[in-house]
C-alpha cells in the first residue's frame, strides 16, 4: 500500500514514543493508571494545581530529556525525505518527530509542545530551565517576564482550545493524501481523532498500526496489531539511508 500510494500522510500517537521510554497515556501503566489530568481550567484557577502540574513535568524531564527517536520514527523521517509522506500529524508532545530529522514545517503538533513553556496572556515563550530554577526556589513558577501572565508548557490541555492554524494544516494534508497511517494512537481523544475519519471518507485508504485494539479499526483498510518499530521497519526496507543523517 505504501508503494502503490502517491501521497502519505503519518498521524502519530503516544504509542510511538513508547519505543523511547516514553509512557503513553492509556497502556496498562501509563501515566493516568497513576495521575489523573489537570485540565486547562484548573490550571488557570488554582495555584495549588498549576505547582501540581510543575512538579509532574519535572518530575518527567528525565524521561523526556533522555528519550531518543527510536526505529518507528526513524522509518517515518525516511518516507518524508523520500517525499513518499508530505506531513507528520501528531498528538505527541515530545519533540522527537523533529529530532528524527522529520523538518520542523513538516510536523503538525495538534497538541503542542512540553520542551518549552508560552505565557497564557501574551504568548511569549520560555525556557524550561529558567522555570525549573524558580520553582526549585520559590516552590511555583514564575510569571512571564514580558507581561506577568500565567506561564504554562507549550501543551494543549483537556478544555483548552485548539490551535487554530495546526488544525487547518492538518485538514489540508488530510484532504491531499490518498493514504492516511495511523501509528501508536487509541483513537479516542477528538478532534484529533476526526482526522483519520475525514480522510478515510474523503477516499483515502486507512492503515492503522497499534499493539491493541483502536476505535477506528472496524473502518480502517487495514490493521496490524504489532510494535511499530519492528512493522514500520519491515515496511521502509531501505530505512538505513536515512539513518546516515540523524
Ligand atoms: P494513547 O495513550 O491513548 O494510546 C496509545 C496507543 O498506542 C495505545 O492504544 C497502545 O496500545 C499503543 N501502543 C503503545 N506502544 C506501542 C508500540 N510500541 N507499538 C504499537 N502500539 C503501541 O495515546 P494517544 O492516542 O496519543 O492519545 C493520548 C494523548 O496523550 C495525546 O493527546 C498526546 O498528546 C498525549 N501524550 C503524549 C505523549 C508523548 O508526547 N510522547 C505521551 C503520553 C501522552
Ligand atoms: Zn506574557
Amino acid at each position: 500500500m505504501l508503494h502503490a500510494a502517491d501521497l502519505v500522510v503519518v498521524f502519530t500517537g503516544a504509542g510511538i514514543s513508547t519505543e523511547s521510554g516514553i509512557p503513553d497515556f492509556r497502556s496498562p501503566g501509563g501515566i493516568w493508571t497513576k495521575f489523573a489530568p489537570i485540565d486547562f481550567h484548573d490550571f488557570v484557577h488554582s495555584a495549588k494545581m498549576r505547582r501540581e502540574a510543575w512538579r509532574r513535568r519535572f518530575a518527567m524531564e528525565d524521561t523526556f530529556g533522555a528519550a531518543q527517536p527510536n526505529a518507528g520514527h526513524l522509518a517515518i523521517a525516511h518516507l518524508i525525505a523520500t517525499g513518499k509522506a508530505t506531513q507528520v500529524i501528531t498528538q505527541n508532545i515530545d519533540g522527537l518527530h523533529q529530532l528524527s530529522g522529520v523538518p520542523a514545517d513538516r510536523v503538525i503538533e495538534l497538541h503542542g509542545n512540553t520542551r518549552y513553556a508560552k505565557c497564557l496572556d501574551c504568548n511569549a515563550r520560555s525556557e524550561l530551565q529558567t522555570i525549573r530554577a524558580h520553582f526549585e526556589m520559590h516552590g511555583d513558577a514564575p510569571n512571564c517576564a514580558n507581561c506577568g501572565g500565567l506561564l504554562k508548557t507549550a501543551t494543549i490541555s483537556f478544555g483548552q482550545a485548539m490551535p487554530e492554524e495546526e488544525m487547518v494544516r492538518a485538514e489540508a494534508a488530510t484532504l491531499a493524501c490518498d493514504l492516511f497511517l495511523v501509528l501508536g494512537s487509541s483513537l479516542v481523544v477528538y478532534p484529533a481523532a476526526g482526522f483519520p475519519l475525514l480522510a478515510k471518507r474523503h477516499g483515502a485508504k486507512l492503515v492503522i498500526v497499534n499493539r491493541e485494539p483502536t476505535e477506528q479499526d472496524s473502518i480502517a483498510d487495514l490493521v496490524i496489531h504489532a510494535g511499530i518499530g519492528e512493522t514500520m521497519q519491515a515496511a521502509t526496507p531501505t530505512l538505513g539511508r536515512s539513518q546516515e543523517g540523524v
